[in-house]
Parts: C-alpha cells; structure tokens; sequence
C-alpha cells in the first residue's frame, strides 16, 4: 500500500482509498465499488464526517430490531468486506443470532471465495450464501439469489451499500429493511424500512455498541420508525452545513454573520485557509 502521512490532513480518507484500490487490484472490490465509495465519501463529507445524531438514534432503533427479531441477517458485498469486515466480525460477537451472508451483483466464484475469506479471517465463524439456494422473485441478475438459511428465513435484513431495487424487492416479500447508506437520496435509503444515513464502518462499530443495551430493554415487538424524519434530519444538517460554509465566503467577500468551525469540513479546520484565487 502507497505510504500516507499520518500528518495529512486527511489522512483516515486516504487510507481507506488505497486499502479499497489494493482490493481492487486484488478483485474483492469492482470498479463500480470504487465510484461508489466516491459518492459517499461526498455525502460524508457534507454531513460532517461523524454519525449525527438523528443517525444515532436510527441505530439505536436497529438495535432494537435486530434484538427482537426471530432472524436477523447482514447481508455482505465486496465493498463491505473491504471497508469493515472487522466491524461485521463484531457484530456477530454481540449478536450471534445474526446470519452474514455474501450477495454480489458482480458475482463470480473467486468473488465469492474472496468475500467470505475476508469474513472468516477476522472471526465471522459462518458465511452463508456460498450456494444460495433460492431466488427473490421480481429482481432480475444475480442479486436475487439468497440462501434460505440467510436471508431467505429472516424477518430483519441489513443491507449496506445496497441498491434500491433489491432493498423493494426484499420487502416486497416481507422482510423489514434496515439500510447504511450515506446518501439520503439513494432509492435505498427512501425505500427502507429504517434508513442508517451514516458510513459504514462507524454505523457497524455504534450498532454493535447498542445491542448489549437493546437487550437490556427487553425489546419484543418491532417499534415503528420515522424513516421520512431521520431522511430529513440527514438533509437539513448538509443544508445547515452548506449554508454555513456559503455564509463564510460572504466573510470574506465582505462582512456577514460568523460562522461556527464545526459546520466546516474537517480539512479547513486543520489546514492554513486557502486563499482566494480572484
Ligand atoms: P440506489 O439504487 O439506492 O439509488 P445506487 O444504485 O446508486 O443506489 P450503488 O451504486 O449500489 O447505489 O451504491 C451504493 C450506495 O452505497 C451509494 O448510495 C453510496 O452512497 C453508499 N455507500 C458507499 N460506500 C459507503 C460507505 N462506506 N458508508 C455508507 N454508505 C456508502
């Protein structure tokens, strides 16, 4: 892997881009994986690189679902095994109810092979969908295909870095859908059930922290959430932010309300400011 500096500004985004780029080269990871690790770190950035809290109180709620669901099942393409296969390993640690199960829409056996390998190197002791052995009906390609012991008899399916048409399609036959997807605006994240709008790695690493308490809440039945509010919330702080940051140019075009340093992306809090180019 190239050599970053870890005085880089940015230095957490760059080496999740080259460890993505090794897994690349390595297959586990597809072109359009990389594009769209591109697309949400967009997002991230405009929300602010850190799990707001209407995206804490999504996961707090998933926790209570996956608690008191009968099956709960993740489901794994080669992005998540490249971003947070360690994160997945810990859920399962606090929630051995859960089935991970491997679905790629660019399937092909080495794929398959690499995903669960990936998995079952940092401690994901069963990976299911090795040979899956049913299809979801109405959704063409390879993304269809789950495992009965999976996904195919859970009544809570997470699907990370998802697409919107199997996110339908698994509700469609009955499965109640909690997304991670740092877009508010995916298909994915309108459609689910209980849309996480946060990034991958710190949603896994928070939703395995809150399960321990879940379980102290004694959660039965499936609690209704607002998805519409928490898509909301994740759109208002990026428009909070983008306000702030356009009112800081007006600083400095001419005088304007003062802006606070946390609604600034990261890089511009620990840099020198840029100057201008007229
Ligand atoms: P949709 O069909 O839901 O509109 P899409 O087909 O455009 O979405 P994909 O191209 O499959 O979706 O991309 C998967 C989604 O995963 C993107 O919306 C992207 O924002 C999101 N994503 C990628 N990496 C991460 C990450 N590390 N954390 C959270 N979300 C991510």
């Amino acid at each position: 892997m190239t050599r970053i500096s870890r005085s880089h500004p940015r230095y957490r985004s760059l080496v999740t881009r080259a460890r993505l780029a090794d897994d690349f080269r390595s297959g586990l990871v597809v072109p359009e994986g990389l594009i769209a690790h591109g697309r949400a770190e967009a997002f991230d950035y405009l929300l602010g690189e850190r799990t707001t809290p209407s995206a804490r109180r999504a996961i707090r709620h998933a926790a209570d679902w996956l608690v008191a669901a009968k099956v709960p099942a993740l489901s794994v393409n080669g992005n998540v095994a490249a971003l947070a296969a360690p994160g997945v390993a810990r859920l399962t640690r606090v929630l051995p109810s859960l089935r991970v199960e491997v679905n790629l829409f660019h399937r092909t056996p080495q794929r398959v092979y690499e995903v669960a390998r990936r998995l079952r190197k940092v401690g994901v002791t069963e990976v299911l969908g090795l040979r899956p052995t049913q299809r979801i009906p109405g959704l063409p390609s390879n993304r269809a295909r789950i495992d009965r012991r999976g996904i195919g008899s859970a009544d809570v399916v997470v699907v990370p870095l998802e697409d919107g048409d199997r996110t339908a399609a698994l509700k469609r036959i009955g499965k109640k859908v909690i997304s991670i997807d740092l877009n508010p605006l995916s298909r994915t994240s309108v459609t689910a059930d209980l849309p996480i709008i946060d990034e991958l790695s710190r949603a896994l690493t928070e939703l395995a922290r809150q399960i321990p308490a879940a379980r102290r809440r004694h959660v039965r039945a499936f609690q209704p959430f607002d998805a519409e509010g928490t898509r909301g919330a994740a759109l208002e702080t990026i428009s909070r932010r983008l306000a702030a940051a356009a009112g800081r140019r007006r600083i400095r075009a001419g005088p304007s309300r003062p802006v606070r340093r946390s609604a600034l992306p990261p890089a511009s809090r620990t840099g020198r400011p840029k100057r201008r180019t007229p």
